[in-house]
């Protein structure tokens, strides 16, 4: 029979063994990086040891600004099939990590579910995606995923349009953070999160108003879940823009602060650097 793919909210219905749908991915599971002991998550996912972390090539969202634009844009790396891919995790030694950290995973679904379902890991299996998802996709991935990481990225339609010539991305992100929550209680262990939720936003030069509308949202639907507030965007080579003021950082911290919402993580300002785009070549 074949499968048309359905992953995520494109709906593109291709055979992506012929055809490619918006994300560009074959399907076999393409890794463009790994990074062992990678330290650049929120503590309670980094730990002491760090993350092995997976960066998938191809990408759903394909945002403008994307830091990892090299790796976004196209599809490049290693493929595996489940079976392959479960193989070439489990020929690290786990214990030397504190997660597996899967990076921009949402349009190989299908193909890391049946990979993780062919066996449970020693460690948590972070699901570190943009948030452009299905619930129903979801509910699926929760019986092998520990962690969801999902962005938070645009609350207006008109800003997830300019960003990805998306307009419907809050809709299906809301609503795939919702599931998530249902479905994942916050656990820890020696201060990891081994299951749980956390959701991330980062601040855009200009869109405070939407970074403090997703506030809002978070405030009257999510209480209590953990967010990370971060303040890292870059310009890049492929995305000419001003760098964020810390006025506009400032305005999203204190609107947090009025809300109450203090549990989670706030990057420093002076995180916005190139240091954090990890090298791909
Ligand atoms: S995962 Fe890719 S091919 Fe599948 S629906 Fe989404 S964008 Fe289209």
């Amino acid at each position: 029979m074949i499968e048309l793919c359905k992953d995520c909210p494109h709906n593109c219905g291709v055979d992506r063994i012929k055809k490619f749908g918006f994300c560009q991915a074959p399907k076999k599971i393409v890794v463009a990086k790994i990074i062992e002991n990678f330290m650049w998550e929120e503590p309670c996912i980094s730990g002491s040891k760090g993350a092995l972390a997976i960066f998938f090539s191809g990408c759903n969202l394909k945002c403008s600004f994307c830091q990892n634009y090299k790796i976004s844009n196209k599809v490049f790396g290693q493929e595996y099939t489940p079976k392959e891919f479960i193989k070439l995790l489990k020929s690290y030694d786990l214990n030397r990590f504190s997660c597996i950290d899967l990076i921009t995973p949402t349009h190989y679904s299908s193909l890391l579910y049946n990979a993780l379902s062919i066996e449970k890991l020693s460690i948590p299996i972070v699901w570190n995606s943009g948030g452009y998802e299905k619930p129903e996709v979801i509910e699926k991935l929760a019986k092998v995923v520990d962690v969801f990481l999902p962005d938070l990225k645009f609350y207006s339609a008109e800003t997830s349009k300019k960003y990805t010539r998306i307009s419907d991305y809050f809709y299906w992100a809301s609503k795939s953070i919702i599931k998530m929550r249902e479905l994942k209680k916050d656990k820890f262990k020696d201060d990891l999160m081994v299951s749980g939720l956390i959701i991330r936003h980062l601040v855009l030069p200009n869109e405070y108003h939407d970074s403090n509308k997703i506030l809002d949202f978070i405030n009257k639907n999510l209480k209590g879940t953990k967010i990370s507030l971060m303040s890292q965007f870059t310009p890049t080579e492929n995305y000419k823009s001003r760098k964020l003021y810390p006025l506009e950082y400032k305005l999203v911290l204190n609107h947090a602060e009025k809300l109450n919402l203090n549990n989670g993580y706030i990057q420093d300002f002076s995180s916005s650097a190139e240091d954090f785009i990890p090298e791909f070549d």
